[in-house]
């Protein structure tokens, strides 16, 4: 079996177009959909981020407040700028770069995000919310990866899925996402036995570890679909996923390539995300 390809550009392609069309009913109605998005320092793969989340914002109708802050800039300072923006009607929703510089403690700063406007789902409010079934914003990857499943018709109810990764961001918002979808879901981790076997036994398996490759093609079940999060940048520049690609397309039913897959997703979720925080505000 050689599976089909989830081709995440085209599914964001479609949502972006969606979320352009949000932005033109709003407007007209007087509401300007705006995105603040913070970057503190000078992290290169944060600001290649943030200048494509504000790009992709102002294409789709969507005003985007850049704020760059030096890479010196005080907790408090932060957390000043954050209080701003929550009462700044303007803002509907708010995207504080992670990481940030070490001297600022980033969960108190996702703290005082208003959870009315944390269109990244990270506030504990709305991570709370998801948990107890009644979700507001839900991050934006795993947010994106529903979507795709979703698109590509894969019936989640009673599917055995596995989510290898745990963190706040990608893996356990996935794991809630996934049972709120009747999956019965396993979550592996570093400390996790056995994790070939876990994936043999798996018919969804969403890899979000951040280790090139390191899912070899062979764990992965005949006909299992495969979400493969991970970015990693090999020493030759290359980028690939945390799947072996190329092997396990020859077991899957439908795989996202990377890039092409998840990544784009992210962007197009956070957009959408913003475009229901200005609906619920208007
Ligand atoms: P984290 O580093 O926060 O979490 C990685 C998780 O992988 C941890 O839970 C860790 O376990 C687990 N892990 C590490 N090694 C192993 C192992 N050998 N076996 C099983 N599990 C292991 O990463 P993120 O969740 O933030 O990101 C994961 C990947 O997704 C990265 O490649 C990142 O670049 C990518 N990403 C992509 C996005 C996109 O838009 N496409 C957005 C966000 C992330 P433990 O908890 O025990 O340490």
């Amino acid at each position: 079996m050689t599976a089909a390809i989830l081709d995440g550009k085209a599914v964001a392609a479609r949502v972006r177009a969606r979320v352009a069309a949000a932005a033109a009913e709003l407007r007209a109605a007087g509401v300007v959909p705006g995105l603040a998005v913070v970057l503190v320092g000078d992290d290169p793969a944060s600001q290649i981020y943030v200048r494509a989340k504000a790009k992709a914002a102002r294409d789709a109708g969507v005003e985007a407040f850049d704020h760059k802050l030096p890479a010196s800039t005080s907790q408090d300072e932060l957390l000043a700028l954050v209080a701003r923006l929550n009462v700044d009607p303007a803002v509907h929703a708010i995207l504080v770069q992670l990481p940030v510089p070490a001297q600022i403690d980033a969960r108190r700063v996702l703290e005082a995000i208003a959870p009315a406007k944390d269109v990244d789902g990270f506030h504990p409010e709305n991570v709370g919310l998801l948990t107890v079934g009644m979700p507001r914003f839900v991050p934006c990857t795993p947010k994106g990866c529903m979507l795709l499943l979703e698109e590509a018709g894969v019936a989640l109810r009673g599917a055995r899925a596995l989510v290898i990764g745990r963190s706040n961001i990608v893996g356990k918002p996935m794991a809630l996402l996934l049972m709120a979808a009747d999956a019965t879901v396993t979550v592996a981790h570093s400390k996790t036995r056995d994790l070939a076997h876990e994936c043999r036994r798996a018919d969804v398996v969403v890899a979000a570890i951040g280790k090139a490759e390191m899912v070899r093609g062979d764990w992965i079940q005949d006909g299992a679909v495969v979400i493969d999060v991970g970015q990693n940048r090999l020493s030759d520049g290359k980028l690939v996923g945390d799947v072996e690609y190329v092997a396990a397309r020859q077991r899957a039913r439908a795989i996202t390539p990377v890039p092409g897959g998840v990544g784009p997703m992210t962007i197009a979720m956070l957009l959408d995300s913003t475009i229901e925080s200005a609906r619920r505000m208007r």
